[in-house]
C-alpha cells in the first residue's frame, strides 16, 4: 500500500520503517529539513535499537523516503498517518497546533479519497476537529473529495519501539460507521493484517473512544508507578524492603509484575504530558480528576528523592563536595532527556554549591544540549561530562545512579569503592541487594529499602 507518514519523529520514523519493512512503498513528511537532510544522508536523528538497520534496508529497497514536499506527500499515500508532536500548552491541554497544520496541508491538496489517520496522542474530540480542518480546506478550494478520519493511537516504548510496532500488544483503531468510515476501516485492516496472522489483536472501536484509550494506558502506567514511589517513601520509614513488598503484590494475576518499580520518578515525554492533558480535559467538563492530580503531585516529589537523601547524609551545604552520576536519559536506551529525573537531581546538587560528574551510555550529547538550556553557565562550569562510567568517579564523595542501564547492573565494585571519597552509593532504580552491597563494604541507598534490621 501507499503510506504517507506526517511528522518524522520518533513516532513517525519507527511507524514509516516498520510499515516499509512490511512491503509498503512509504513516504515521509517533515518540516525540518535538516532531519530530512539527515536521514536522506543516511543517518537516524533518534537512538533506537535496531531502526537504523530498519532504515537502511527499506532505504536501499526503495521502500522509504524522506521528504519536506507537502504536495508530493499527500499525492503519494491513500494513507496519510498524522504523527507530529503534541506537546503542552502552557495550561497543560495538548497543544493541537502541529495536528490542525498536518490536517489542513493535506485538505490543501488531497483531489481524491483520503483516509487521515490520528497516530499522535490526541485528546477526545481531536478526530472532529481534524474533519472540520479538512472540510474547512477543501470547500476554500471548491473540491469535493472523500475522506475519513481514524483514531489510531500508537503504544511503542521508547527504547524498543522497532520491537514494539512490530509485535504489538494490540492495535487500537477508532473508526466512523458512514460508509467512508467503513471504506477507511477496510484499508486499515489490510494494512495491518500482518499483525494478526497469529492472532487478532485489533480492538475496533469509535473515534472517541480511540483517543481515550492511549490517555488511559498512560494514565494508568503512571499510576501505577506513583503509587509504588510513594510506598517505597513509606517502606523507607517503617523499615520495609519494597523489593519484596513488589514481588509479594506482584505475583497475584490482578496485580501483575509489571510498571510495579519503585524509583526515582518517571520523566520522558509521555507520561507527563498526558497525564496532565487528561486532567486538562476532564477539567474543561468539570470534573476532577483526583487520582491523576495526586499521580503528577507524587511524582515532582519523587524526582527530587535522591537529591533530598544525598543532603540528608552529606549536608544541605554541599560546597566542596563531588558527585559521581550514572543515568541520564530518562529511561534506558533512549537518549531521550524530557522531563528526565537526572535534571532535577543536577540542579538540585548544583544548587547545595556541588560539582558533578555526570555520563550516559548513550545520551551525552543530548545532555550537553539540554544543560546547557537549563544551567547558567557558572553552574554548567561545575559539572564534567565523563568519558564512561568510571571516569565519573574519581574524588567523588558518592555514586548517584539515575537510569537503569544494563551496562550499569553489575560494575566492577573494587574499582568504584577505590576511585570514591567515601564508599557510598544512592540507587534510584534499586539495582542491587542492599545486603551484597553491604558485605562488599558500601553504604547503600535505595529507595524504599532501609530495611531495619
Ligand atoms: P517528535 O517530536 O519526536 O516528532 C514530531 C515530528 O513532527 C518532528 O520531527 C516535527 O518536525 C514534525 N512536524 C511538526 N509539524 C509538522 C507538520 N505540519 N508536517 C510535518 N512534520 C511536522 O514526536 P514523537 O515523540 O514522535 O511524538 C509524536 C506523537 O506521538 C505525540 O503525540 C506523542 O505523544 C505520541 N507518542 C509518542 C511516543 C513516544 O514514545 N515518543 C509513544 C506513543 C505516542
Amino acid at each position: 500500500m501507499k503510506i504517507t507518514i506526517i511528522g518524522t519523529g520518533y513516532v513517525g520514523l519507527v511507524t514509516g520503517a516498520c510499515l516499509a519493512e512490511l512491503g509498503n512503498d512509504v513516504f515521509c513528511l517533515d518540516v525540518d529539513q535538516k532531519k530530512i537532510d539527515l536521514l536522506n544522508n543516511g543517518g537516524i536523528p533518534i537512538h533506537e535499537p535496531g531502526l537504523e538497520e530498519v532504515v537502511a534496508r527499506n532505504r536501499a529497497a526503495g521502500r522509504i523516503q524522506f521528504s519536506t514536499d507537502v504536495a508530493a506527500s499527500v499525492a503519494h499515500g491513500e494513507v496519510q498517518f498524522i504523527a507530529v508532536g503534541t506537546p503542552p500548552d502552557e495550561d497543560g491541554s495538548a497543544d493541537l497546533q502541529y495536528v490542525l497544520a498536518a490536517a489542513r496541508n493535506i485538505g490543501k491538496h488531497m483531489t481524491g479519497f483520503k483516509v487521515i489517520v490520528d497516530k499522535s496522542t490526541v485528546p477526545v474530540g481531536t478526530g472532529d476537529r481534524v474533519k472540520t480542518a479538512l472540510r474547512e480546506e477543501l470547500a476554500a478550494r471548491g473540491v469535493d473529495a472523500g475522506f475519513s478520519v481514524v483514531s489510531n493511537p500508537e503504544f511503542l516504548k521508547e527504547g524498543a519501539a522497532v520491537e514494539d510496532f512490530m509485535r504489538p500488544d494490540r492495535i487500537v483503531i477508532g473508526h466512523d460507521s458512514s460508509a467512508e468510515g467503513l471504506q477507511a476501516a477496510a484499508l486499515m485492516k489490510k494494512l495491518y493484517a500482518p499483525f494478526n496472522r497469529n492472532h487478532e489483536r485489533t480492538f475496533w472501536m469509535d473515534v472517541r473512544s480511540a483517543e481515550f484509550t492511549k490517555y488511559a494506558a498512560n494514565a494508568m502506567l503512571a499510576t501505577r508507578i506513583s503509587f509504588m514511589n510513594e510506598l517505597a517513601n513509606l517502606a523507607d520509614r517503617v523499615g520495609v524492603d519494597i523489593e519484596a513488598v513488589r514481588h509479594g503484590i506482584g505475583s497475584d494475576p490482578r496485580i501483575g509484575h509489571s510498571f510495579l518499580y519503585a524509583g526515582a520518578g518517571y520523566g520522558g515525554s509521555c507520561f507527563p504530558k498526558d497525564v496532565q492533558a487528561l486532567e486538562r480535559t476532564a477539567r474543561q467538563y468539570q470534573q476532577d480528576l483526583l487520582i491523576l492530580r495526586a499521580v503528577e503531585a507524587v511524582n515532582d516529589k519523587q524526582k527530587l528523592v535522591l537529591g533530598r537523601k544525598v543532603v540528608q547524609r552529606f549536608g544541605a551545604d554541599l560546597a566542596g563536595k563531588h558527585f559521581a552520576i550514572w543515568g541520564l536519559a530518562f529511561k534506558p536506551n533512549t537518549d531521550d532527556m524530557r522531563e528526565a529525573p537526572a535534571r532535577v537531581l543536577v540542579r538540585q546538587l548544583l544548587d547545595a554549591g556541588a560539582t558533578v560528574a555526570v555520563y550516559d551510555p548513550v545520551a551525552m550529547t543530548e545532555a550537553q544540549r539540554v544543560l546547557a538550556l537549563d544551567l547558567s553557565a557558572e553552574e554548567l562550569a561545575r559539572v564534567r561530562f565523563a568519558a564512561s562510567a568510571m571516569d565519573t568517579l574519581d574524588g567523588a564523595e558518592a555514586l548517584v545512579i539515575v537510569t537503569e542501564w544494563k551496562a550499569f547492573r553489575a560494575p566492577d565494585f573494587d574499582r568504584i569503592k577505590a576511585a570514591l571519597k567515601q564508599a557510598v552509593i544512592f540507587d534510584g532504580r534499586n539495582l542491587f541487594e542492599p545486603e551484597v552491597m553491604a558485605q562488599a563494604g558500601f553504604e547503600y541507598h535505595g529507595i524504599g529499602r532501609s530495611i531495619l534490621t
